[in-house]
């Protein structure tokens, strides 16, 4: 992944930095696409609970699936700030799509910093040049969101493994054309002992376990698995995935989801102030008494994006370092990151309801935000938020204090 450009620019498409290389405007491409298909299609896809095809097909043709992928396998070579602008600009139109961008790109930037050998480097290559869509089987039946821990292994024969996996959450597992997946490293090895697998279509077979009727974030289509696996060892990330998983898993992923998340936020907010405005239109020369609540909601979205891109920066000054990488400090911030953005993102959506009152509340206005908040809710339980803090309350026992040092 490249080094992302310097500086805390706005989290905002019309604010990509200049140092973005032109071909590489994928803010841009993914705003226009995130505004256009993406939100025409948002209500459909929401209401059916299908994969969101029409804004991934518009990806493809803009070849932002393989964006992140080194220039010289044929990808885009862009960077993670990058990528979270177009998860966010997605996300104003549509929060499946931008969700289903974000985990794509999780998978990508594993591959892109630690799939070092001929095989991986070919299949980034394959997924630059046919626009192959990434998932990821973390979650297992057994386990739930304890991500940390297998009970599925890889079984090794010579140079060959096969894998079986009671995945109970697979998201547009049925679009996938490579899932990467968690498992202990042989069935001797502790659970926590797990390295990460890289299946491609022809090397598995999914059978459908259960069906995602959700309350929101249902065009992610996160439906239950059985997974069997066979390939060849070459497919296995070396780097444990104790590693991996700190490196780049745990803090690529809560950047891309709270990107995401603060793209729904940012649309909310933009419906309120629509909203508002329309109330000042009718009563010239007043200022709507629900001003005040937009106001509220404003705020907590620029603390929202100003917590994002602290966390983009820190990513950037640690790349490169394990050992700060792997720290607990950097652990501790990722952490808190996601549980405060998608806390944020919840409490900024009810702000803009509470600004829209009745407008935003029915399904049928140009205010409705319905949606957004059934989204939102999603943000707290995508590795349960007490869990989270549970695992840092554990840390700090053991942390220097560092609190509120630039490091
Ligand atoms: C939209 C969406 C898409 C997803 N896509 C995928 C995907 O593609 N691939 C995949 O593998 N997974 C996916 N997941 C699953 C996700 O990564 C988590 O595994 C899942 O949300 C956790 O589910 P759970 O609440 O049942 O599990 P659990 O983690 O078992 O939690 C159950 C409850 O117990 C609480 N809890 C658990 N441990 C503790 C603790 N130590 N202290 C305090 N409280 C605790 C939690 O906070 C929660 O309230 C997706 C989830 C969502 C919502």
């Amino acid at each position: 992944m490249n080094a992302a450009p310097a500086g805390l620019a706005e989290l905002d498409t019309a604010s990509v930095p200049a140092q973005a290389p032109a071909q590489t405007n994928v803010a841009a491409r993914a705003r226009a696409i995130g505004a256009g298909i993406a939100a025409r299609h948002a209500e459909a896809v929401d209401r059916d609970g299908r994969f969101p095809g029409e804004a991934f097909d518009a990806l493809r043709q803009e070849k932002l699936l393989g964006v992140m992928i080194p220039a010289d396998l044929g990808g885009g070579g862009a960077s993670l700030f990058e990528v979270a602008a177009a998860c966010h600009a997605l996300a104003r139109g549509c929060a499946a799509t931008g969700m289903i961008y974000a985990m794509h790109q999780i998978q990508i930037a594993c591959l892109v910093n630690h799939g070092t050998n001929g095989w991986h480097r070919d299949l980034m290559a394959r997924i630059a040049a046919d626009q192959l869509l990434l998932g990821s089987a973390t979650t297992e039946a057994e386990t739930g969101g304890d991500i940390r821990n297998s009970v599925c292994a890889v079984r090794s024969e010579g140079e060959g493994f096969t894998l079986a996996k009671n995945a109970s959450v697979i998201s547009y597992g049925d679009q996938s054309d490579v899932i990467l997946v968690t498992a202990r490293r042989n069935p001797d090895a502790p659970s926590s002992d797990q390295v990460l697998v890289v299946v491609t279509r022809d090397d598995y077979r999914l059978e459908k376990t259960t069906r995602w009727d959700a309350m929101g974030m249902r065009g992610t289509c996160s439906d239950g698995y059985r997974l069997e696996a066979a390939g060849v060892i070459d497919q296995i990330l070396p780097l444990p995935y104790a590693d991996l998983s700190a490196q780049t898993m745990l803090p690529v992923t809560h950047i891309l989801w709270s990107s995401t998340w603060l793209g729904i936020a940012a649309d909310a907010v933009s419906r309120a102030r629509a909203f508002v405005r329309s109330e000042a239109k009718r009563k010239p020369g007043t200022t709507p008494p629900s001003a005040l609540r937009l106001a509220e909601a404003t705020a907590k979205l620029q603390q929202m994006k100003a917590v994002i891109l602290a966390a983009i920066r820190q990513y950037e000054l640690a790349c490169g370092s394990p050992e700060l990488l792997t720290g607990l400090s950097f652990a501790t911030a990722m952490g808190t990151l996601k549980v405060t953005s998608s806390e944020l993102v919840r409490e900024i959506v009810e702000a803009a309801i509470r600004t829209c009152g009745l407008a935003g509340y029915r399904n049928d206005t140009p205010y409705s935000l319905g949606r957004h908040l059934r989204d939102a809710h999603s943000a707290a339980l995508m590795i349960g938020n007490d869990r989270i803090m549970s695992h840092i309350s554990t840390q700090l026992l053991v942390q220097r204090d560092g609190s509120g040092a630039f490091e």
